[in-house]
């Protein structure tokens, strides 16, 4: 039903638009055959009459000719309305009444020449009219009509036989006219509703095509999981924009390289899945920060890309305080939150460089070396990162085959008790390369970040053994101190190892002392409780190196039984100002938790004073011994043999 309203509307809309283009012509031949008729037959007794019909008639063409241009010009959506319908009807019928009107009126002057002439013109003009006005059937059966009918009826009403027959013919005509107008107008409007349909299936085409465009762009261009810009289409663009700033076009623009921190424990503990949805999750955030012209892209993994169109350090400082901000926000999964940080480093066109490819690159340095500074989490490239990069990549490659050239060497460190008597030394590893002592601050993290580490930790724990073997030969009693990196824990064969060391240089568990940082209370509980237990079994004693620079929870401390703790080296130097309460409190705590503490980093006689006014039991540092060579240490043990030993039970 629906379906044929709408047929019918189309009908009625595209045939107005067949009537007014088909209109001139038909105008032309009723000028023509209006002209010809009035002025073929035209003589003194009707020449006012036949010019007054003339006139009319071509007044009324005029306004058709008018309203034909008229609709030409108008708009296209205006084109089809209903109003166009009338206006076009009422000058087609007024020309087919005025046809009529010339039969009517001219009838009883006609000879029979004109008679049969003006049958013609008139059979003629409603001829063309079924091909003419087939745009709508009305009209074209009313056009018939009234131009056939009235003379048709009217020879019909004369005493001649022949006119009768005309008459009779007339009327014939005028059904088989109407009929044939019928079946034209039936092909014109399956014409039209074919050509409807050939636009919709043109339209719905190119619809689908557009679909598909937009389908192969984002496929190439679009990261599938984020909607982000990928890579390749994000250098395309970013090319574009330092093409900008070389003709001028902008003055500058900045690069920021971000990485998520903790993304791989999201994966590794929570599953890819949950992981995949952080990443929607965030990149929707980081597209709020998308505006005119800048641009943002998944680099890969847990890595984005923004690019502003801004150089200003002050603004770009906002910007990425604000993503950090953002990005940190907890997001909510299902029934749990889920919380994540971010890491930017960032390089600004021109002051840095102005290629693209290189701007990334030091955006991506200055991002590297941020990572895990917290809290602060932004850094702006500077030339003094390049070269820690650089230092950093050659160190690293030197550290390969450090080990087996034997360019690590340890050095021993005393420390003392509350006497002044040496207890203990801490190994402390040094490495000679190229000439030039590399310190442990610098390569120990190198190591620990390539797992080396494990390898040479190992050997530093046999050297100290060996070194406590013999000084044990001097001394009995005297403990050793070794540094263990937390990656050390983690490897399987560590406790085996320990426990074999003790038994090949016939050790007493007790002297040897494992230092862990902090760091150790954040990690793995389960294992780092079992492994420290275990060896605390063979009489092995552990300290918390550094304590009070990391996150040591004191509950921690004590479910792991700690032996000791060394109070780091910064709260002596700043004994004399706040330090010393932070001290005190530390020394009230061990008592109460039953942990021993040793002060490192004593480098005056005063800090010594303060210390041991504060009852610390053990103190190590520059005022007392730097780290000696293995074979000072035996001497500087030996002297200190000639002095009766006070055994501390260190
Ligand atoms: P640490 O464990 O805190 O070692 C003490 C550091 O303080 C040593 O630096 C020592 O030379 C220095 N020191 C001692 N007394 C004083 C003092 O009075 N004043 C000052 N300013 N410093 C003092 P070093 O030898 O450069 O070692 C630095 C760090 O490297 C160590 O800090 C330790 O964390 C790490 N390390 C050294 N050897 C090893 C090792 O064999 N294994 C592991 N895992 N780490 C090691
Ligand atoms: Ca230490
Ligand atoms: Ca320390």
């Amino acid at each position: 039903m629906t379906k044929n309203i709408e047929h019918s509307k189309l009908y009625q809309s595209e045939g107005v638009r067949l009537l007014y283009n088909n209109s001139l012509p038909g105008i032309l031949i009723t000028f023509v055959a209006s002209s010809a008729l009035a002025f073929t037959f035209i003589d003194d007794t009707n020449f006012n009459d036949k010019f007054a019909w003339w006139l009319v008639m071509s007044l009324i063409l005029i306004m058709r000719v008018i309203d034909t241009r008229m609709w030409l010009k108008s708009n296209a959506e205006f084109k089809t309305r209903k109003t166009w319908l009338l206006r076009f009807g009422c000058g087609c019928l007024l020309s087919a009444a005025m046809w009529s009107l010339y039969a009517v009126i001219f009838y009883p002057q006609f000879s029979i020449e004109e008679l049969s002439t003006t049958n013609v013109i008139l059979a003629a003009m409603a001829g063309g009219a079924t091909s003419i006005l087939s745009g709508n059937l009305l009209l074209a059966s009313f056009y018939n009509i009234l131009i056939l009918m009235p003379m048709s009826i009217l020879l019909l009403m004369q005493p001649e036989q022949y006119k009768i027959n005309l008459g009779g013919l007339g009327i014939c005509f005028t059904a088989i006219m109407i009929v044939s107008s019928v079946r034209s107008s039936k092909y014109i409007k399956e014409a039209i509703l074919l050509r409807y349909r050939n636009k919709k299936l043109v339209s719905r085409m190119e619809e689908t095509i557009r679909v598909r465009t937009r389908e192969v762009y984002e496929i190439s261009n679009k990261d599938s999981l984020t909607g982000l810009y990928n890579r390749s289409a994000f250098l395309l663009a970013a090319q574009n924009v330092e093409l900008e700033f070389k003709e001028q076009k902008i003055s500058g623009f900045s690069i920021f390289f971000i990485d998520l921190d903790g993304f791989k424990n999201i994966n590794d503990t929570l599953g890819h899945n949950v992981g995949d949805r952080v990443l929607v999750a965030l990149s929707d955030r980081l597209k709020k920060f998308i505006d005119s012209g800048n641009l943002i892209c998944r680099w890969g993994g847990d890595e984005f890309i923004l690019l502003l169109k801004e150089h200003c350090p002050v603004l770009i400082s906002e910007l990425a305080d604000k993503i950090i901000e953002s990005l940190s926000r907890p997001i909510r999964l299902d029934e749990q939150n889920v919380t994540l940080n971010a890491t930017i480093g960032i390089s600004v066109c021109p002051e840095h460089e102005s290629s693209i490819t290189r701007l990334i690159q030091l955006a991506d340095i200055a991002m590297y070396s941020q990572k895990g500074k917290y809290p602060e989490r932004l850094a702006f490239y500077n030339m003094g990162l390049e070269r820690d990069l650089h230092r950093k990549i050659t160190l690293n490659e030197a550290l390969k085959g450090a080990l087996e050239r034997n360019e690590f060497r340890l050095m021993y460190q005393p420390i003392v008790d509350a006497t002044g008597q040496v207890v203990s030394f801490e190994a402390l590893m040094r490495w000679r390369y190229q000439e030039k002592e590399i310190s442990p601050v610098e390569f120990i993290p190198l190591m620990e970040q390539s797992g080396r580490i494990v390898q040479t930790g190992h050997w530093v724990l046999e050297e100290a053994c060996k070194t406590l073997a013999q000084m044990n030969k001097h001394n009995a009693g005297i403990c050793m101190c070794v540094n263990i990196s937390l990656i050390q824990f983690y490897d399987k064969g560590f406790v085996n190892n320990v426990n074999r060391l003790i038994e090949r240089y016939a050790i007493p568990g007790h002297l040897l002392h494992l230092e862990v940082t902090e760091s150790i209370f954040q990690s793995d509980q389960m294992m780092i409780n079992q492994k420290v237990s275990q060896l605390q079994q063979r009489g092995v004693k552990f300290s918390v190196d550094d304590f009070g620079t990391g996150y040591s929870s004191l509950s921690v401390i004590q479910n792991m039984n700690i032996d000791y703790i060394k109070i780091d080296r910064s709260f002596i130097q700043n004994i004399e100002l706040k330090g010393l309460s932070i001290v005190q409190a530390m020394m009230n705590i061990s008592r109460s938790l039953n942990f021993s503490v040793i002060a490192e980093g004593v480098e005056t006689d005063k800090q010594r004073q303060l210390l041991e006014e504060c009852g610390i039991p053990f103190m190590q540092g520059y005022y007392f011994s730097r780290p000696l060579e293995r074979q000072n240490a035996l001497v500087y043990l030996d002297q200190a043999l000639e002095s009766p030993p006070v055994v501390n039970g260190l």
